[in-house]
């Protein structure tokens, strides 16, 4: 039976493995993206043992690339993107190209002609977007200024992946067959297949603005938490392969935009958590997957020319893009972060490569050199990004001071600076539970301030006069932002009570006389927020019994306990 099942063979072995040599990674205290690669080198062909299915692996990732995207644009609308089209589009251009060029340059040395450069450097200079998205947030920088410059340049190369993808075939027949270019079919070709790209985005701005947030606002109304789940799924893998045959453009850009067509509604952040599951499991079979790939021989066959393709992606790629980005005046932490976000290739490089293969216009070396050389920077590329944190912080302070004397950036500075506030309260989250506490807070005339995590939420509630510092609650620079040390009562207001017993934990550090009521939604979410000292521990559900017995009787002259009679010996 086992053997007939190729699909579920790949997806358990994929998953186990993921899931052991992840853990192990943990416990070792590496990024757990070592394991997920190592898992998919130990189902891959190049290893002995069971095999998994390549293909089937590939495809696997490719729904993981898919919800990601959507993802993605779940956060991002269309003010977003136009926000950052200055920088994204020329300096993804530019970068794009300057790779381009180098791979071309490095091709020459290994005895390769010209397009074969083109395709081999192309294939050097297009980043990863599962590897970039999860970067950016795993590290909560999606929704900032340097996040969005990120995801635009991600779109851009997805732009010229479309088109490189119509130019290489028929630049392959002209060097397969040694005919003249025709000039004229290629524009032909090229500007079908803009046309399509451009119909395909308006019918997105024109239709699907209107059509997708309708559609999951009627789901939503019918009360059925699995029907909605599936209307999110069927709207994010729908649109992507509706663009990708219809329209010829990549899962990845269809499911992005289609994302985005949601992001204005109040059912985004629904939609997101929906999806979550099913993503990040996908997303893991993208790693194994890549793994599958990896070929070790060719680390000992052609060390020189990996060494050399290694250059180009962990070295020029982020160099390039640092420059770039600095050109343009974006501060100096935008510009390491971009360098850094550049600094890895992936699914668009398979790709290339795979095209460059069966077109037989690049060699079976020139694949083992992309695939060895994503493996290798998506296991580095973590590193990079600890390495601009440190770096950011020494560069920027000779860049103020010594080299440009520029002012400090008005956007993301580095240390949130901390309120004049004292003896205030301190809500945490502004959501139905935080905006009660807030009108309250207002009518006793006390003076409180406002964490919320939501930037759009946050951006709303400064509006309305109210202080309020966006980010994540259990990060240490925000909640020191909030002068914890001088305030009197800490509210958190959020809906996950261990995230709660973070933001607790953190704050009894700072002030062990502090005030702390917290909100919960389960037992084990009481016991975790006493555990961390809070002082109050609400019970969402409890409260919402009391609330409909009191309604029903009066109020209770004790608290009713839960009836457990059933279970307790009479
Ligand atoms: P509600 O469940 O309607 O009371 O909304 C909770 C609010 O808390 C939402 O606006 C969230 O964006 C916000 N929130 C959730 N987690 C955090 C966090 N860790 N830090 C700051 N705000 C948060």
């Amino acid at each position: 039976m086992a053997h007939h099942s190729p699909l579920i063979g790949t997806v358990v072995a994929g998953l186990v493995l993921a899931f052991v040599f992840g853990t192990l990674a943990n416990r070792l205290k590496i990024s757990p993206l070592v394991g997920y690669l190592l898992a998919g080198v130990v189902v891959g062909p190049y290893t002995p043992g069971y095999v998994a299915d390549q293909g089937l692996a590939g495809e696997l990732a490719e729904l993981g690339v898919i919800l990601l995207m959507f993802g993605v644009g779940l956060h991002f609308s269309l003010k977003d993107l136009l926000s950052v089209k200055g920088i994204a589009l020329p300096g993804a251009l530019a970068q794009t190209t300057i790779a381009t060029l180098l791979g071309m340059l490095l091709a020459k040395l290994f005895g390769w002609n010209w397009s074969t450069g083109f395709v081999f450097g192309l294939a050097l200079s297009v980043a990863s977007t599962v590897v970039l998205t999860r970067s950016l947030q795993e590290r909560r920088i999606m929704e900032t200024e340097r996040g969005r410059i990120a995801i635009g340049w991600l779109v851009v190369q997805d732009m010229v992946m479309v088109l490189a993808l119509v130019f290489i075939p028929a630049m392959a027949s002209v060097v397969n067959n040694g005919t003249a270019f025709d000039v004229s079919d290629l524009a032909q070709t090229l500007a079908i297949t803009i046309a399509k790209v451009a119909a395909f985005v308006a019918l997105m701005f024109v239709v699907g603005r209107r059509v997708i947030p309708e559609i999951l606002h009627y789901v939503v109304h019918m009360g059925s938490r699995e029907l909605f789940r599936l209307a999110v799924l069927a709207i994010a893998l729908g649109v992507a392969y509706g663009a990708a045959e219809l329209f010829g453009i990549s899962f990845a850009l269809g499911a992005f935009f289609a994302g985005m067509m949601l992001s204005e509604s109040t059912l985004s952040q629904r939609a997101a958590e929906e999806s979550l599951p099913l993503r990040d499991a996908f997303a893991v079979l993208f790693f194994v997957s890549v793994g599958m790939l990896f070929n070790p021989k060719i680390i000992i066959e052609h060390p020189g020319p990996l060494f050399a393709t290694l250059a180009i992606i962990l070295i020029f790629n982020p160099i390039a893009a640092y420059l770039i980005v600095r050109l343009f005046g974006h501060p100096i932490s935008t510009a390491l972060t971009i360098g850094a976000s550049l600094a890895q290739i992936g699914e668009f490089s398979f790709i290339l490569g795979g095209l460059g293969l069966a077109l037989k216009i690049l060699p079976q070396e020139g694949e083992d050199l992309i695939l060895a050389g994503a493996i290798i920077t998506i296991l580095v590329n973590p590193f990079y990004f600890v390495a601009v944190t440190y770096l950011k912080k020494r560069l920027q302070i000779i860049d103020r001071t010594v080299l440009t004397k520029a002012p400090p950036p008005p956007e993301e500075p580095e240390e949130i600076p901390e309120t004049s506030l004292t003896n205030h309260a301190v809500i945490v989250g502004y959501g139905r539970v935080g905006t009660i506490l807030g009108a309250r807070l207002k009518a006793e005339n006390q003076p409180y301030l406002v964490i919320e995590d939501r930037k759009q939420a946050a951006e709303t509630i400064r509006q309305s006069g109210i202080e309020v510092v966006q980010g994540n609650a259990a990060d240490p620079r925000i909640i020191k932002a909030a002068n914890l040390p001088g305030a009197r009562w800490l509210f958190i207001a959020i809906p996950d009570g261990f995230e709660a017993g973070q933001v607790a934990e953190q704050a009894r550090k700072l002030n062990p006389k502090l005030d702390i009521i917290a909100r919960a939604h389960s037992d084990a979410e009481v016991e975790h927020l006493e555990k961390h000292k809070a002082n109050f521990v609400i019970m969402g559900e409890r409260e919402i019994a009391y609330g409909m017995l009191e309604h029903a009787f009066g109020a209770f002259p004790a608290e009713p306990q839960p009836d457990n009679s059933e279970a307790q010996p009479s």
